[in-house]
């Protein structure tokens, strides 16, 4: 699970990582009021940053700077409302503009293959990092974290000097580890920091002096892991989730959209992946993966299958089930009240394998679904049946 910048930045804080302070505005009248309190006390300019759950806003032009609050809320209107990769910016972060003296890249990520925390760093940040891994993978900096203790210390001064921060040892050493902390602590997959940057401050007492700050975080959180911290779960920004999305983990379903145009229904993720690929041995593409897990009532399988019809795409569905925990006739049940609902003619061949087949078979035969007795065949017949409604409309 992605979650928006300045609640990535809470986190951070959370870990005593430097970041500059920032509200978040949601119409430009409440941009303005931010920037008021910015130059009130003593921003020179602000930043105006559109939230959204993508990167490289700066390029899309959801990153601007406004010198006084007349042009934060004209640049916030402009931004609030804007389009970055089909996203409609519905919120922005303002904040004092930094100084920046010069740009990195430091980032955490869990490294499956090591299965251990690997924290990267480059000294060309601000950029995109896939671009510098591409073009000069020798500029990344890359240290595995020890899997118990964490990043140690002489790890985090092996980044630093690497990244030329010598002259701010002690601060990048606390964000390294406070980084990995960050990571450990809320279980996630990335946490991002592009750019760390050295920031020109100007203070009342120790007049101009340099530190090194976090000015953009991008933190994606484990899904399977928010169940273990309070309060993870509210940072989803059902903004941005996808309404079919929103709907399947509603009902406990795994859904992901593929581009074919065979919907698959199926129990368990082995088997499902199974059926894809037998999807394409048949000629076929699937239209998606999709896991109605152990046990699904007739209910949930009412509900997968409306998630299947709703993609346009689909010309025929394979409905695959190996009845375990799962009941055959629960699934007919299932498949015979989601078609009486169906909205478009959508040519289904099932197979049920398992406890209470023969009840399922007969229900199903007598709803006139087609059924067929192979896994081989199921496929088969359904990407015949998608060929020939391709047909029909050609
Ligand atoms: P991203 O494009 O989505 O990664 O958004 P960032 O927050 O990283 O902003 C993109 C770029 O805008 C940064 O690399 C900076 O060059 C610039 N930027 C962001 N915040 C500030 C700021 O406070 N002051 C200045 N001068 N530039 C900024
Ligand atoms: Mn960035």
């Amino acid at each position: 699970m992605k979650i928006q910048e300045a609640d990535a930045k809470r986190l951070l804080v959370a870990q005593g990582l430097p970041v500059p302070p920032w509200e978040v505005a949601r119409t430009p009248e409440e941009v303005r009021a931010a920037a008021d309190r910015s130059f009130a006390a003593g921003a020179e300019q602000v930043v105006v940053k559109a939230q959204v759950l993508v990167g490289g806003r700066g390029k899309a032009g959801g990153v601007k700077l406004a010198a006084n609050a007349d042009e934060a809320e004209r640049i916030g209107r402009e931004i609030l409302g804007m389009e970055i990769k089909g996203i409609t910016v519905r919120k922005v972060l303002v904040a004092a503009a930094a100084d920046i003296v010069r740009e990195f890249y430091l980032a955490a990520v869990l490294d499956r293959a090591a299965r251990k925390v690997l924290l990267m760093g480059s000294a060309e940040g601000g950029v995109e990092i896939e671009q510098v891994a591409a073009e000069r993978p020798e500029a990344i900096v890359r240290v595995h974290a020890h899997p118990i203790a964490g990043l140690l210390d002489w790890q985090a001064r092996q980044m630093a000097f690497a990244l030329g921060l010598a002259g701010h040892l002690k601060e990048a050493v606390g964000i390294a580890k406070g980084l990995v902390a960050a990571m450990i602590a809320n279980d996630a997959d990335l946490v991002e920091i592009n750019p760390l940057a050295i920031v020109r401050e100007k203070h009342a007492s120790e007049g101009v002096i340099e530190r090194l700050v976090c000015l953009d975080a991008k933190v994606s959180l484990d899904d399977s892991a928010l169940a273990r911290h309070a309060g993870l779960e509210d940072l989803r920004d059902l903004d941005e989730e996808d309404p079919t999305d929103r709907a399947a983990r509603a009902e406990g379903i795994s859904f992901i959209k593929l581009d074919g145009t065979i919907g698959c229904m199926v129990n368990g993720a082995g088997l499902a992946m199974t059926t894809m690929d037998l999807v394409k041995r048949a000629g076929g593409e699937p239209a998606n993966f999709l896991d109605i897990g152990g046990g699904a009532r007739a209910d949930k399988v009412a509900a997968a299958m409306r998630l299947i019809l709703e993609d346009p795409n689909v010309e025929a569905i394979l409905v695959n089930i190996f009845g375990g925990i799962t009941r055959g006739d629960e699934v007919a049940h299932g498949l015979i009240e989601a078609r009486a609902m169906q909205s478009r003619e959508v040519p289904m061949v099932v197979r049920i394998v398992g406890t209470n087949a023969e009840e399922a078979g007969r229900l199903l035969r007598e709803a006139r679904f087609e059924t067929a007795a192979s896994l081989d065949d199921a496929a088969r017949k359904a990407v015949a049946a998608a060929r020939s409604a391709q047909g029909v409309r050609a």
